[in-house]
């Protein structure tokens, strides 16, 4: 389905302390609205390392969202408009591994999902059920890319898998909870990759995830324990090691796919396409349309 907005190749999520990339060149801000409502703030497409991008600032200019507020479905819904295929997400991490330090680089190939269920994570419902597989919830293509990009460019100890846990927040883990989660050998810890990866996965992008430590949560013992003052330090350093990232990403990024992720969507759609109702379609039909055959004329999403 065509749509007005402009057209990118890869989208990039900013995450706290990656608020806008500088080396983006021919910048122009974007503002859209979707059937899912507006993003979090106005998008930033440019070029960098060649490749058409556009950025998105998860928690808005001057960082005004909470976790729990932040607009995933409309800033992934966004990027599906505009044609980008790829997203990759830069997210601040806590640690709960001795080994993954403050200043490392972590590219995550799990996710345990601890947050409470109240953001909205599906673009389908109201009369549409759609079960795509969560198995493995990053691209590994893109993955891999992404850690050849940080080894050549991020100029820190690059840490090439671990399970990101996802809690509710918007406070940091209590003691137990950090401990527990050593136990039950999670790497990082963070707030946002859900429900951002499983709506990527839905809209068929492929999804990584470069997450920057900044501390060590509170499990260890003799450690400070984590305030914000202590990741805000931490997070400028990490920020430039993302930019370096990024932009050694695009330089040697293949255009084509060659994962699963563009198809993610074949043979998780339950419903009958005719019984579908006719808002819902309108919706989703961005998202679903080429495997519905759905001959009505479409109406206004809304
Ligand atoms: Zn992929």
């Amino acid at each position: 389905m065509a749509t007005d907005a402009p057209h990118a190749e890869i989208g990039i999520i900013g995450g706290t302390g990656l608020y806008d990339l500088p080396g983006l060149e021919q910048r122009e801000e974007v503002k859209l609205t979707t059937p899912y409502g507006e993003p979090g703030d106005a998008l930033v497409t440019g070029v960098l390392s060649g490749c058409r991008v556009v950025f998105v600032p998860r928690h808005g200019r001057g960082h005004r969202l909470m976790p729990h507020e932040i607009p995933a479905r409309a800033n992934l819904y966004a990027l599906k408009m505009m044609g980008v295929e790829r997203v990759v997400s830069v997210s601040a991490v806590g640690s709960l591994r001795e080994e993954l330090e403050p200043g490392h680089v972590v590219v995550p190939d799990q996710i345990f999902d601890r947050t409470r269920g109240t953001r909205p994570s599906s673009f389908f419902g109201d009369g549409l059920v759609v079960h795509v597989s969560l198995a493995d919830p990053y691209c590994p293509q893109l993955r891999g890319e992404l850690v050849g990009a940080a080894r050549r460019a991020a100029g820190t100890a690059v840490h090439d898998s671990g399970t990101y846990v996802c809690m509710e927040g918007p406070q940091f883990s209590t003691r137990a909870e950090s401990r527990l989660y050593r136990q039950w050998g999670l790497g990082i810890i963070g707030m946002t990759a859900l429900p951002e990866a499983k709506l990527a996965r839905e809209a068929e992008l492929c999804y990584a995830t470069l997450a920057l430590v900044t501390d060590y949560d509170c499990w260890r013992e003799g450690g400070e324990d984590v305030t914000a003052e202590m990741v805000s330090e931490v997070l400028s350093r990490n920020a430039a090691a993302a930019q370096r990232t990024l932009t050694a990403l695009l330089e040697s990024l293949p255009s084509a796919r060659e994962c699963p992720c563009g198809s993610a969507l074949e043979g998780a759609i339950v419903t009958a396409p005719d019984v579908v109702p006719q808002e819902t379609r309108d919706r989703t039909r961005l998202l679903i349309g080429r495997y519905m055959d759905w001959d009505d004329e479409p109406g206004t999403p809304g």
